[in-house]
C-alpha cells in the first residue's frame, strides 16, 4: 500500500471518529489528538482549548490533498455567497459601524478575489545537476487578530488565504465586533465540515478580550501571528519573538494636480473616501489640491454630494472628534449625516462625504480619521503637494493616490511615498481589484514588509534538492 492509500484511510478514520462523536456530544470537537471541550463550530469557553482544538485540526488537515482544499475554499466561497447580507447587516448591528452595503461590496470582494490554492505553484528546475523543487507549505496554527472595521470581510479573506496554504486558524476578533465575526466563522466551519474537512479549522472564543488575543500571541502552539489593526496592535506585536505579519494604520493622501481629469477625480475621491464611512484602512483621508484647480475641483466634488461644511462648523467638528490629541472612537465609522448633525448641520440624504477646506497641519489631516470627513488642502506646486503628502502618510508606508495625466509626476509621487498600495486615477479601492484589475487582500501588512497578502505569504517555502538525478531529457 502507497502512502496517499495511508493517507487516505487514516483520514477516513479520523473523519468517522469526529463525526460519531461531535453527533454523540453534539459540543465535542474529537480528533486522534484527544478530545477538545466545549467547541460548537470552533468557539470555545477558553482560549487554550481554541488553540488545542486549531492545533489537532491541523495537523489532520497536513493529510488531506491539495484537491481537497481547493474543494474546501470552494465551499467558503459558496457558503458566504449565500450569507453575505446576514453577515453585512450582522456587522453593522453588532459594530455600530458603516453601511450594509458597502459591507456587503467588500465581503464580495473578499469572496470573489481572495486568491485561493491556485496561487501556490511548485517551482521546479532541472540540469546537469540533477534537480530542485521549491513548494509552499504551512506554518500550521495561525492566530489572527482582526480588526472592527473590517470584522467578515476579514474571515472570509483570511480563511481563503489561510487555508489554502494548509493552515488551521485561531480568530482574536474586536470586542466590539464578536457577534458577526464568531457568526461568519461558525458558518464557514460548518461548511467546511459539511465538505469533508475537519472540525475546527477555525477557532476562537465565545468572550474574546484583549488577555486572550495576548495569550494567542504568546502562545507556543501558534507558529505565526497575523495583526491586523492600529497603532496599540502593532507595537504589541512587533514585541513578539514569533514570526508575525503586522498590517497596521494607513493616512492615506491624495494629489490632485492640473492636469488631473477633474471630474474622475472627484468622482472617484468622493466614492473612495466614504467608503464603509471611510473605514477601510485604504481610504482617501486628505487631499491636496493644487491651487491653480483648486476652486473647479472643490466645486466638482460637490457636485458629487459632498457637504462643504464652513470653519466653525469644522472646528465644531474637530472638538467632537479628536479628544486629547487622540480619535474619539464613538464617531469612527458614523455616517455624513451623523457626523453633519455633530457639526451643527442638516446634510441632504444623498450626502456621503463632509469636506473642509483646512492647512495641511490640521488634525484632519494628520489623524487617521476613520470617518467620512475629508481635509482639502490647497498646494501652490506639485512638491509642496508631495511633500505635504509625504509628511500626513506618516511614513506607514500603507497607501498613496494621485490624479494626474502627467506620468513623470506619478512616478516620482510613487518612488517618494515607497506605498504599498499606490493608486493613479481611480479610487483607492481600485488597487484591491474593486474597480481594478487584479487580486483583493484585506491585509495590507506595511510593518512587516509582506505587503498586500494573499496565500503566499501564509506559507512556508521549501526546497527540495536531488543531486545528479531525476532530469528526464
Ligand atoms: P484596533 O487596533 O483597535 O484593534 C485591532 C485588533 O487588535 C483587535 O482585535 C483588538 O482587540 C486587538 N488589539 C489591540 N491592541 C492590542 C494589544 N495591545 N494586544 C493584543 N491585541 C490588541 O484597530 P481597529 O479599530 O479594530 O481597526 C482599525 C485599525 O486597523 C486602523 O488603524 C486601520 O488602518 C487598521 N487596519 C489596517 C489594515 C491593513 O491591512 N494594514 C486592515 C484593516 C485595518
Amino acid at each position: 500500500m502507497d502512502e496517499r492509500s495511508i493517507a487516505e484511510i487514516v483520514r477516513r478514520v479520523i473523519q468517522e471518529v469526529q463525526t460519531v462523536e461531535a453527533n454523540a456530544s453534539g459540543h465535542v470537537a474529537t480528533c486522534a489528538g484527544g478530545a477538545v471541550p466545549g467547541g460548537r463550530d470552533g468557539v470555545f469557553t477558553q482560549i487554550e482549548d481554541a488553540i488545542q482544538a486549531a492545533y489537532v485540526a491541523y495537523q489532520q488537515y497536513t493529510t488531506y490533498s491539495m484537491d481537497d482544499r481547493k474543494r474546501f475554499i470552494a465551499a467558503i466561497r459558496e457558503t458566504s455567497r449565500k450569507l453575505n447580507q446576514q453577515w453585512a447587516e450582522l456587522a453593522v448591528q453588532d459594530t455600530g459601524m458603516g453601511r450594509v452595503d458597502h459591507k456587503i461590496a467588500k465581503n464580495a470582494l473578499a469572496i470573489e478575489l481572495t486568491p485561493g490554492t491556485e496561487e501556490l505553484t511548485t517551482t521546479c528546475v532541472t540540469g546537469a545537476n540533477g534537480l530542485m523543487m521549491q513548494e509552499y507549505t504551512p506554518f500550521g496554527v495561525i492566530g489572527s487578530i482582526t480588526p472592527c472595521t473590517n470584522p467578515t470581510a476579514m474571515v472570509i479573506n483570511h480563511s481563503i488565504c489561510m487555508l489554502s496554504a494548509g493552515n488551521a486558524v485561531v480568530f482574536a476578533p474586536h470586542p466590539k465586533a464578536i457577534q458577526c465575526t464568531l457568526r461568519c466563522m461558525q458558518d464557514i466551519n460548518r461548511a467546511l465540515v459539511a465538505a469533508g474537512a475537519p472540525a475546527n479549522l477555525l477557532t476562537s472564543v465565545s468572550e474574546p478580550t484583549m488577555e486572550s488575543a495576548q495569550a494567542i500571541m504568546a502562545h507556543p502552539k501558534v507558529n505565526v501571528l497575523v495583526a491586523t489593526g492600529g497603532p496599540g496592535l502593532v507595537k504589541a506585536a512587533l514585541t513578539s519573538p514569533k514570526r508575525v505579519v503586522v498590517a497596521g494604520p494607513g493616512n492615506p493622501p491624495v494629489i490632485v494636480d492640473d492636469t488631473a481629469d477633474l471630474s474622475n477625480a472627484a468622482k472617484s475621491i468622493y466614492d473612495g473616501s466614504s467608503f464603509d464611512n471611510n473605514m477601510p484602512c485604504i481610504c482617501e483621508k486628505e487631499c491636496f489640491v493644487l491651487s491653480s484647480v483648486y476652486d473647479a475641483f472643490l466645486a466638482e466634488i460637490q457636485r458629487c454630494g459632498a457637504y462643504l461644511l464652513n470653519p466653525s462648523q469644522t472646528q465644531t467638528l474637530v472638538q467632537a472628534t479628536i479628544v486629547n490629541n487622540q480619535v474619539n472612537r464613538d464617531y469612527v465609522g458614523q455616517s455624513a449625516a451623523v457626523l453633519g448633525r455633530v457639526a451643527g448641520v442638516t446634510v441632504p440624504s444623498t450626502c456621503d462625504l463632509l469636506i473642509a477646506e483646512t492647512d495641511k497641519n490640521h488634525p484632519f489631516v494628520d489623524h487617521e480619521m476613520l470617518m467620512p470627513i475629508l481635509p482639502i488642502v490647497r498646494v501652490n506646486t506639485f512638491e509642496e503637494a508631495m511633500q505635504a503628502a509625504k509628511e500626513a502618510e506618516h511614513g506607514f508606508r500603507h497607501t498613496a493616490i494621485i490624479h494626474s495625466q502627467r506620468l513623470d509626476r506619478i512616478t516620482q509621487f510613487a518612488k517618494l511615498m515607497q506605498t504599498n498600495i499606490f493608486v493613479a486615477n481611480g479610487p483607492c479601492g481600485t488597487a484591491l481589484g474593486n474597480g481594478g484589475e487584479g487580486w483583493t487582500a484585506f491585509t495590507i501588512a506595511g510593518q512587516s514588509g509582506e505587503g498586500p497578502c494573499t496565500p503566499k505569504s501564509f506559507s512556508r517555502l521549501r526546497r527540495f534538492s536531488i543531486k545528479g538525478a531525476l532530469r528526464i531529457i
